[in-house]
């Protein structure tokens, strides 16, 4: 029914689909499963490599040398970007919101290290002019004689939404194989396409699961425009077939706490104990906030009483390594 376009093997799939034995026993309920979307790869892990198999092929269509894209000073998809752009022998340039630190760490180091070129904004920057910066710096690749391609915030467009729609096939085999029928996904949200794309294939696969983003940023509103739109932008490129009104959106607000990429003691909290009790290891800005906010809702009974229900771990670990001083606090 669905025909993919052009996509590049990036992502070491299917990723593991597991059930958290001990986290489980100890808040009864539905039973958790974590799909262990931080193991796509080791560098290149989490959830922007899906994106980034079919938005990097769309940008080989066009013949790009040059991968732009933008996000916070510690962002995961920044780094994917760049390692990406290594692995395929082409360029990349990182338009970061934040301040320049003195000592890059986490993923701004991994960034330094594959040779992505650096230019730094501020939130205003951001907020105001992103378009224009993005067409700023690609008119000087282009002078060049070089070919840039731009990449939303996070991957996450028409285009980016494939890695979440395909993400959907391959957890109808997982749930076959466990034998278990999720009534709930639950996602961390920071630029929608996760969401999108999995609102929108769990609904093309008839998954028989709702989905929720717990966002990390903005709020409920924005995200239901958001994820809307990039799952217009998807139909309209792919599948005009696709009723947009039928894709379910469902966001939990209320765990974004002190802001993007902050987050107060209790998050740190969740982070070692879950740690500790499971081996799984959670990231300070989407998943430990997410999975904060999930287990409040898990045990407000929001996910039912019984059954099962699936977290996405995202990845974010080297985010982890830039606020290590939050854990020993
Ligand atoms: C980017 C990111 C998210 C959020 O995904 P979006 O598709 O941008 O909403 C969640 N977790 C991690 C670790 C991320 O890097």
């Amino acid at each position: 029914m669905l025909t993919y376009p052009d996509r590049l093997e990036l992502a070491q799939l299917p990723t593991p689909l597991q059930r958290l034995d001990r986290l489980s026993a100890k808040l009864g309920g539905p039973s958790i499963w974590v799909k262990r979307d931080d193991l796509t790869g080791c560098v290149e892990s989490g959830n922007k490599l899906r994106k980034l198999e079919f938005v990097v092929a769309d940008a080989l269509a066009q013949g790009a040398d040059t991968l732009i894209t933008t996000g916070g000073v510690q962002s995961n998809h920044c780094r994917a970007t760049a390692v990406v752009a290594a692995r395929l022998g082409l360029a990349s340039h990182l338009v970061l919101r934040g301040q320049q630190p003195e000592q890059a760490t986490g993923n701004l180091m991994l960034d330094e290290l594959l040779g992505a070129e650096l230019t730094y904004i501020t939130n205003q920057q951001y907020q105001d002019s992103i378009e224009d910066i993005f067409s700023f710096i690609a008119q000087r690749y282009i002078a060049q004689g070089r070919k840039p391609y731009c990449i939303p915030t996070g991957a996450s467009n028409g285009v980016g939404t494939w890695g979440y729609i395909a993400a959907c096939k391959e957890l109808k085999a997982d749930f076959e194989s466990a034998e278990i029928e999720p009534r709930h996904i639950v996602c961390a949200t920071g630029s929608g396409g996760t969401q999108a794309g999995l609102s929108a294939g769990s609904y093309l696969y008839d998954l028989g699961a709702r989905v929720w983003g717990i966002n990390v940023c903005d709020d409920a509103d924005y995200f239901a425009k958001k994820t809307r739109q990039d799952i217009q932008q998807w139909s309209e490129r792919y599948y005009p077939q696709l009723d947009c009104a039928e894709v379910d959106i469902n966001t939990i607000d209320g765990y974004v706490g002190p802001g993007y990429g902050r987050a107060t003691a209790e998050i740190f909290d969740t982070i070692k104990s879950v740690a500790k009790l499971e081996g799984l290891i959670l990231d300070p800005v989407y998943t430990g906030k997410a999975f904060h906010g999930f287990i409040q809702e898990h045990q407000s009974g929001r996910f039912g009483n019984d059954g099962d229900v699936v977290f996405i771990h995202t990845g974010g670990l080297f985010g982890l390594f830039a606020q290590t001083g939050m854990l020993t606090a």
